[in-house]
């Protein structure tokens, strides 16, 4: 296991009392109409959630969805991707807040760059 697992890990932990977003809701369901609904969404909302919280890590310096899928994609093990959005989006939306998140209640603030924050609870 290396830093980035064992942080996606540790993000893993902290949001599993979490609301997942609907959008993996609908993903994770065995009916074809919730996950072709769940494909539109995530197309239309470009998963911003994703982009910001790489980057803060500082694992990545992109500005768009499609760059960051290919530079995380260098640098995650393959086993972990598909948990690792789901895992990203459901961590900014409790913890790594896109104004002024809650860098106190983190769990994996010891390997955040926190890049970009200016101000932080
Ligand atoms: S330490 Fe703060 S900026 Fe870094 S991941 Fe945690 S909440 Fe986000």
């Amino acid at each position: 296991m290396n830093e980035k697992t064992r942080v996606i890990n540790k993000i893993q932990k902290q949001i599993k009392d979490f609301v997942v977003p609907v959008v993996t809701v609908f993903a994770r369901s065995q009916n074809p109409y919730l996950v072709l609904i769940s494909c539109l969404l995530s197309l239309r909302t470009k998963d911003k959630t994703t982009v910001e919280a790489s980057n803060r890590l500082g694992w990545v310096k992109t500005k768009n969805p499609e760059q960051t899928e290919i530079e995380l994609g260098k640098i995650i093990p393959k086993d972990y991707w598909i948990e690792l959005n789901t895992a990203l989006v459901t961590f900014g939306q409790n913890i790594c807040l896109p104004v002024s998140p809650y860098c106190g209640k983190c769990h994996i603030g010891d390997y955040c760059k926190k890049i970009g924050v200016a101000r932080h609870r």
